[in-house]
């Protein structure tokens, strides 16, 4: 056996023996010497994978959480509907594997500690967390997102419950058949109380909120806790915004707004441009706190992500004047015109991955256009937005124009559902998409959505090998992979495959992951606890499915990193399309290469998904090139390159990845509606 996996199978036997000795002799019981003596080993070799008695314990209690979550995961990827998926979770919580004496024991000898070592409780919040927002997610489908929230943390209680009373009773009353009956009929007979609460005649369906309503029913509060994921240390404390908050916003907006579209569109532009100098005056200091919120490198955050809103509040500042409607020759005793007009008060809703650059792709068209905006940031990278609405003040935007808010989905809701606000445009996921356009719907908003993807790249034979892998790298590991146009399913022909994997996996093991404050580092911490448990279960998935590992595979805990969320930049050959890795965004460092023949192979392999955001060609056919990317169904395509995103060109997916462009021209057209007008030069004629 080579040496790294025997160390691996190693590992593994010492974190069993702890879990059986945790179910025989509890938490304290278990100690060094004593795993040492079951597992016939020496106390040093323990200590010398584990460190202390706490570093041992932290690698048992997340191999227990890891077993549930990617238990959790297959059970989800087979599911095909909300309620099913909320089925997964259960089963997979209290699924005979997990549901038993030593697993639960073992459990309960964690939880008695987790409130007082740090490391147990970052496990366990991370999991928790993950359940609680797969459920969460999958009940607001089904049911109003209050409703949800409160339904999952009582599913939650219930599953903790259950383990508590199998453990009381020694595990003599431990069924897992049972349990799982006992919470599917709860589930179900919540469901149908919630559906005739909410039965048309019991009165409204989700009332929505708006100006006129009732703020009592609407109960959102608390605060925002931001954290850095690179260290685990709190940034700041944010109060979420609630309906009289979204209602002052909003009519703050209108206000503003009436005065901000009387400006001329060359006015208008002064003042983007005005902000895009401070943008870029301020670089450093927001790239560093950019960097401290998201976990991306600042050799990254420094060169793209505040500079880039810049660009792009420039390239809306010099079109603002050009914004016109067209004239229209309608014969000697007519002609028509149309006017570009603003829609008024509109709002943004931003994912966690570019945090100041989505506020500046979407507040940079909708201000050039004469619309105010309210922009509610992702819970996780509240801060920078914070800066660009100070920046905007202080280049001279009249009052509530470019306003932002604080909240998590459900201050979101309150913004898609407002009777004030005539436009969503929301980065974020397929299912956020989804429920977003659906509250859309009840006011007749209109949507621009920017959703995820699973994009293809495909390097044909006569490709420039070197160039291919570089956008190979790019495309999977800039931003630790949390970017959504990434090319996650390298297709590489059949005849150069072995060649490219080699150098992929040497440029791949160079990579430098590190403090994300250190210019030198390359590849940061991911965004959350709970998204890079996500990952690494799509990483434990693609092993137990068949996937050959060529890099990484693992989180990096080395010295200060063990406080962050890291994971190494990771690497599948040998896969396949029907794989979770292949099928699903994972939204981390983890690329998939996969092997074809022939070209029309490649195309309809390549269209096999529901995404369509993104996609890459590498070839030095030219034609070629543009017979295969014109077969591609996605939103934005790369010739030779992968991942550049120049404000000219506009950016947008097709199929599940979206509706709507940002960036170019194209995004004017998504901030504006015409009015016709129709003007007459001559007497009425009437037959009346
Ligand atoms: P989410 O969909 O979870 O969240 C996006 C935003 O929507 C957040 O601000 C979130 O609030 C808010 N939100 C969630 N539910 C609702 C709701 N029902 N109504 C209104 N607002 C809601 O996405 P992530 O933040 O996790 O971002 C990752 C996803 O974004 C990936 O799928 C990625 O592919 C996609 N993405 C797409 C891009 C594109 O341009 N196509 C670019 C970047 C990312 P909160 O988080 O505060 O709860």
């Amino acid at each position: 056996m080579p040496r790294d996996e025997l160390e691996e199978a190693r590992r593994a036997q010492l974190i069993e023996v702890t879990i059986d000795s945790l179910a025989d002799v509890g938490y304290v019981g278990t100690t060094l010497a004593q795993i040492a003596r079951r597992a016939g080993v020496s106390p040093g070799l323990v200590a010398h994978y584990f460190g202390e008695k706490d570093g041992l314990l932290e690698a048992a209690f997340r191999t227990l959480a890891r077993v549930v979550a990617v238990k959790m995961s297959e059970r989800l990827a087979l599911a095909s509907s909300p309620r099913a998926r909320v089925q997964a979770v259960i089963d997979a919580n209290l699924g005979p594997e997990n549901f038993d004496r030593r697993t639960g024991t073992a459990w309960l000898a964690f939880w008695g500690q987790v409130l007082h070592v740090e490391g147990l409780k970052r496990v366990q919040t991370a999991y928790q967390r993950r359940m609680l927002s797969n459920l969460r997610s999958d009940l607001r489908s089904m049911i109003p997102a209050e409703d949800a929230r409160t339904l999952a943390a009582m599913i939650a209680a219930m599953i903790d419950g259950v383990w508590l009373r199998a453990a009381l009773s020694q595990w003599q009353e431990a069924d897992s058949a049972s349990a799982c009956a006992l919470l599917t009929a709860f589930v179900d007979g919540r469901l149908r109380d919630l559906a005739q609460l909410h039965a048309p005649s019991a009165g409204v369906v989700n009332p929505a909120p708006a100006a006129d309503a009732d703020t009592g029913s609407m109960r959102i509060a608390g605060t925002i806790t931001v954290v850095n994921p690179a260290t685990g240390a709190v940034l700041d404390e944010l109060p979420v915004d609630g309906v009289p908050q979204i209602d002052a916003a909003v009519e703050e907006a209108a206000a503003g707004q009436k005065r901000w579209a009387a400006l001329t569109g060359a006015e208008r532009g002064r003042v983007l441009q005005r902000a895009a100098q401070l943008l870029r005056a301020r670089n450093t200091e927001l790239a560093e706190l950019e960097t401290k919120n998201t976990g991306k490198p600042i050799q990254e955050t420094v060169a793209v992500d505040v500079l880039s809103g810049a660009d792009c509040l420039e390239y809306y500042a010099g079109l603002a004047a050009g914004i016109a409607g067209e004239h229209l020759d309608l014969g000697p005793k007519a002609f028509g015109y149309t006017r570009r007009e603003p829609l008024g008060v509109v709002a943004g809703i931003g994912a966690w991955n570019y945090p100041l650059q989505i506020a500046c792709w979407k507040s940079a068209p909708a201000l050039a256009c004469g619309n105010a905006m309210i922009f509610k940031p992702a819970e996780l990278t509240p801060l920078t937005a914070l800066e660009l609405e100070r920046i905007f003040a202080a280049a001279g935007l009249p009052d509530g124009v470019f306003q932002v808010v604080q909240g998590r989905a459900e201050t979101g809701r309150l913004l898609t559902r407002h009777r004030g606000i005539r436009k969503i445009s929301l980065t974020g996921e397929v299912g956020t998409g989804k429920a977003v356009m659906a509250d859309a719907a009840t006011t007749l908003k209109q949507v621009t959505l920017e959703l995820g993807g699973k994009s293809p790249l495909i390097v044909f034979e006569d490709a420039k090998l070197d160039n291919a892998v570089a956008g190979a790298l790019l495309g999977n590991f800039y931003s630790a992979g949390e970017v959504c146009s990434n090319g996650t399913r390298v297709f590489v022909h059949r005849s150069i495959r072995a060649a490219f994997v080699e150098r992929l996996r040497e440029r791949t093991a160079a990579l430098r992951v590190g403090d994300p404050l250190d210019p030198r580092t390359q590849v940061g911490a991911l965004i959350s606890a709970d998204h890079m448990e996500k990952v690494l279960g799509f990483i434990a998935r693609g092993r137990a499915q068949g996937a050959r590992l060529i890099a990484g595979g693992n989180r990096v805990t080395d010295g200060a990193l063990a406080r962050g969320c890291f994971v190494a930049p990771t690497v599948f050959d040998h896969c396949h399309d029907d794989m979770d890795i292949v099928r699903r965004e994972i939204f981390g460092p983890v690329m998939s290469v996969l092997e074809f023949a022939d070209e029309d192979e490649v195309i309809a392999r390549a269209n096999d998904t529901e995404f369509g955001l993104a996609a890459g060609v590498f070839t030095n056919d030219l034609t070629r090139a543009h017979r295969v990317i014109a077969q591609l169904q996605a939103g934005t395509c790369w010739i030779n390159h992968y991942n550049v995103t120049p404000i000219e060109l506009p950016f947008g997916g097709v199929k599940m990845s979206g509706l709507g462009r940002e960036n170019g021209r194209a995004a004017l057209e998504h901030y504006t509606q015409l009015k016709s007008v129709y003007v007459a030069m001559s007497d009425v004629e009437s037959p009346y």
